[in-house]
């Protein structure tokens, strides 16, 4: 699996999966957060199959994606690597875990997976900032975030929309209840007026042509 981070100098090579064997035609990317946008977020970390537990509708939708023809990226924060909470191993058979879900349901293959070992602001490859996204720009063919969106359910997802130039999407899942009401900061006013809202990442897929 791929390790936006320097922790690892010599990621893995993906076990994933790229779109170009796929015979759909391809449409901007979508970039989805993973935890309150794909799996619940409990306030604690995610890092095993047994705590990746799907919101509903949301592993569909992500099929839905793939079968209307759109790039499909995740892009994730995992603090809890670089706080010893759990491995990048976890991480690993979590995702091997949701992949099985994800090719139950439909969806085989998607662009790319990106997680960061660290939350901290100033690591250039943690949300807000856009490290993960460049270099998902760079390995993956055909990847224009300035194109795309990138959905997520907290305030730091949707700034890294605005920093790469993708059009923000907020979702109603995790903590997007609470991440709507800050958006009516001062603060965030540009953040605010750039961003969708949905209830739910199905129910931003549906309104995708
Ligand atoms: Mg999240």
């Amino acid at each position: 699996m791929w390790q936006a981070n320097n922790l690892n100098p010599q990621p893995t090579p993906p076990k994933i999966i790229w779109s170009g064997g796929d015979q759909i035609r391809s449409k901007c990317v979508i970039g989805l957060d993973r935890d309150g946008v794909i799996n619940r977020d409990l306030g604690t970390y995610c890092f095993s199959p047994a705590t990746f537990d799907p919101i509903p509708g949301s592993i569909e939708a992500i099929a839905e994606l793939r079968r209307k023809g759109y790039k499909i990226v995740i892009i994730t924060d995992q603090g809890g690597i670089e706080k010893g909470l759990y491995t990048q191993e976890d991480v690993d058979l979590t995702h091997d875990y949701m992949f099985r879900l994800l090719g139950e349901a439909g969806c085989t293959s998607i662009d790319g997976i990106y997680y960061s070992a660290s939350s901290r602001k100033e690591d250039i490859y943690a949300k807000p900032n856009t490290g993960m996204f460049k270099k998902c720009e760079k390995e993956v063919p055909g990847i224009r975030f300035k194109e795309g969106y990138y959905v997520g359910d907290k305030i730091k997802d949707l700034k890294a929309a605005m920093n790469i130039g993708a059009r923000p999407v907020l979702v109603r899942t995790g903590y997007g209840v609470e991440t709507e009401k800050e958006l009516n900061k001062w603060t965030y006013r540009k953040v605010k007026q750039r961003t969708i809202i949905f209830d739910n990442l199905a129910e931003f897929v549906e309104s995708l042509a």
